[in-house]
C-alpha cells in the first residue's frame, strides 16, 4: 500500500515512513487530496473563524525567534485596557464571530485577577461565544482560575518536542519539560487545548518534525497551530531563512490525516510568505482562520515576525477579505463557536 493511503486508513506510519513522506514533494498532491477528503468527512466545507485580539506585546521571555522578546529594546510596547478589549469583542460579535482569542506576550501586568475579570466580562456580554486564552506558561493554579472564570480553550504551541532543538530556540530559563507540563495541566483541567510548532525554525530537521508528530499523538490536542518561521529583524535569528511554503503545506496535510477531527488554522504567517498562502492552507487540510480583531492603531506593534499581513485594515474589511478568500478556495465560513468534532 502506498504511504498516503496507509496514513489515511491507519492514521499512523512508522518513523521511516513519516520521514520518507516529509522528505519529498513526490506525494504532495495525493497528500493534499487525501487531507481534503478527510476534512470534508468531519467538517464538510466549513471554516471556523477565531477573532484574534492581541492585547499586549510586553513579554518577560526572550525566545530567540520572536520580535516581542523582552530583549528587543526597539519593540514599541502597548497594552489594551479592558474597555478596548471589550470594544474589539463587540465589533467582532457584530461581524458574526463566536470565538475570541486573547493572545499576548507573557505580561505580568495582567494578573490572574485581571485575566479572570476579562474572561468573565466577555462571557457575561456574549454568553454564546467561546473564549480562548493564549498567554503562555502559568502555574496550574492560575489555569484553574481561568477555567473557573469561564475560559474554554487555551493555545500554547509546544514549539518543538526535541530537547536539543528547544534549547536552541530558547534561553536556558525556559524548558521543554515545563512547556509540556503546562499542556498536560491544561488538558487535565478540561480546556480544549492547542499545541503546535513553526516549520523551518532555525536548526529544525525532519527528525524534529517527526518528534513533533509523535508528541502530538501522545497529547491528542483539539487544535494544532502550524505556520512557517519568519525572521524578525530585531532577533538573533534575523539572518535565518524563512520556512518553506511547500513543507508547511505538506505538514498540514499530514497532520489532517493523523488527526481527522483536529482544528487546524491556516495561519497569518502562511498568508505572509505567499499571497494565497491561507487559501492553500485550507486546501491542504486546514479548517480555521484567525482574523485580526485588534485595534488597527496597535496592529503593527504586535510584530512577532517581519512583513506580517492584515495590519492595516479595519476588522470589517478583514472579515470581508477573508470571506472572499475562503470562498475562492472552495469553502464556506460558518458563524458558530466551531467546537472540535471528536
Ligand atoms: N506568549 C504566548 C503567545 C505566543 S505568540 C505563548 O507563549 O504561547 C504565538 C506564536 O507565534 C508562538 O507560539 C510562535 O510559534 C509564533 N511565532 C513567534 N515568533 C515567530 C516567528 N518569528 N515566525 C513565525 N512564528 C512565530
Amino acid at each position: 500500500m502506498d504511504l498516503v493511503k496507509k496514513l489515511q486508513t491507519e492514521r499512523d506510519l512508522s518513523d521511516a515512513e513519516f520521514l520518507a513522506l516529509l522528505s519529498t514533494d513526490e506525494y504532495d498532491e495525493t497528500l493534499r487530496i487525501a487531507a481534503d477528503e478527510e476534512r470534508r468527512k468531519v467538517y464538510g466545507d466549513e471554516v471556523f473563524l477565531r477573532g484574534l485580539i492581541e492585547f499586549t506585546n510586553y513579554c518577560k521571555n526572550n525566545c530567540y525567534y520572536c520580535g516581542i522578546r523582552a530583549g528587543n529594546p526597539d519593540a514599541d510596547r502597548y497594552r489594551l485596557t479592558k474597555e478596548e478589549i471589550l470594544e474589539c469583542c463587540k465589533e467582532g460579535y457584530a461581524l458574526g464571530y463566536h470565538t475570541f482569542v486573547l493572545q499576548g506576550g507573557e505580561d505580568p501586568y495582567y494578573t490572574d485577577e485581571i485575566i479572570c475579570d476579562l474572561v468573565r466580562s466577555i462571557k457575561e456580554l456574549f454568553p454564546d461565544v467561546a473564549v480562548t486564552l493564549s498567554i503562555g506558561e502559568k502555574e496550574k493554579s492560575s489555569y484553574a482560575k481561568y477555567k473557573e472564570a469561564g475560559a474554554d480553550r487555551y493555545l500554547l504551541r509546544h514549539e518543538t518536542a526535541s530537547e536539543d532543538h528547544y534549547s536552541f530556540l530558547h534561553p536556558s530559563n525556559l524548558s521543554l519539560s515545563h512547556r509540556k507540563q503546562c499542556l498536560y495541566d491544561l488538558k487535565d483541567l478540561g480546556f480544549q487545548v492547542g499545541a503546535g510548532f513553526m516549520v523551518g525554525s532555525p536548526g529544525q530537521e525532519l527528525k524534529h518534525i517527526l518528534a513533533d508528530i509523535r508528541f502530538l499523538q501522545k497529547l491528542q490536542p483539539d487544535m494544532i497551530g502550524i505556520g512557517p518561521f519568519i525572521p524578525h529583524k530585531d532577533t538573533p535569528f534575523k539572518d535565518e531563512k524563512q520556512g518553506s511554503l511547500e513543507l508547511t503545506l505538506r505538514i498540514l496535510s499530514i497532520i489532517r490525516l493523523c488527526f481527522p477531527y483536529v482544528l487546524l488554522p491556516s495561519t497569518t504567517a502562511l498568508g505572509t510568505i505567499a499571497v494565497n498562502g491561507r487559501e492553500l492552507g485550507l486546501q491542504h487540510g486546514a479548517n480555521v482562520v484567525m482574523p485580526n480583531l485588534s485595534p488597527v492603531e496597535f496592529r503593527k506593534q504586535y510584530s512577532l515576525y517581519d512583513g506580517k499581513i492584515c495590519t492595516g485594515e479595519e476588522s470589517a474589511q478583514c472579515k470581508d477579505c477573508l470571506s472572499l478568500r475562503v470562498k475562492s478556495a472552495g469553502y464556506r465560513i460558518v458563524n458558530d463557536r466551531g467546537d472540535v468534532k471528536r
